[in-house]
């Protein structure tokens, strides 16, 4: 019964940002990242205004499907919150996931409802507990 693990060989470790101890993956659905500023869809996707405008007149928010904050457990942390990053050509960004951060997620996104109404979202984000990036 104990030999589900054997099969699924998962490449990507993550570690500690405290103690650099290996990460356990809590199976916690991905809090994608979305931006709602031109020149946050332009930083983050490395594009030019022009196409950063015609993006964010596309969608309103633009929901960033290579970035988003997932929950970890450091044995000796507890429970980390980390912002992981995929770029095509570059490898895999993790950090701490910051209260920036956090402002730029749904926490609740369904990927067959992309388009939420405003009041669903800011009644989701008013109860969310407040997070802080330091566990200390
Ligand atoms: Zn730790």
């Amino acid at each position: 019964m104990p030999n589900k693990r054997s099969r699924k060989n998962r490449k990507q470790k993550f570690y500690c940002p405290y103690c650099q101890t290996r990460l356990w993956r809590m199976g916690s659905p991905k809090h994608y990242i979305y931006y709602q500023q031109i020149s946050e869809i332009q930083k983050h996707l490395h594009i030019s205004r022009k196409k950063a405008s015609f993006l964010k007149s596309q969608h309103n928010t633009y929901l960033d499907r290579s970035s988003w904050i997932e929950d970890f457990c450091c044995p000796q942390h507890g429970k980390i919150w980390l912002k992981i990053s995929y770029q095509t050509n570059s490898p895999m960004q993790v950090s701490l996931a910051s209260a920036e951060d956090w402002k730029n997620t749904t926490g609740t996104i369904n990927p067959n409802h992309p388009n939420p109404s405003v009041s669903e979202f800011s009644y989701s984000m008013s109860r969310r507990p407040k997070i802080r990036s330091d566990h200390h």
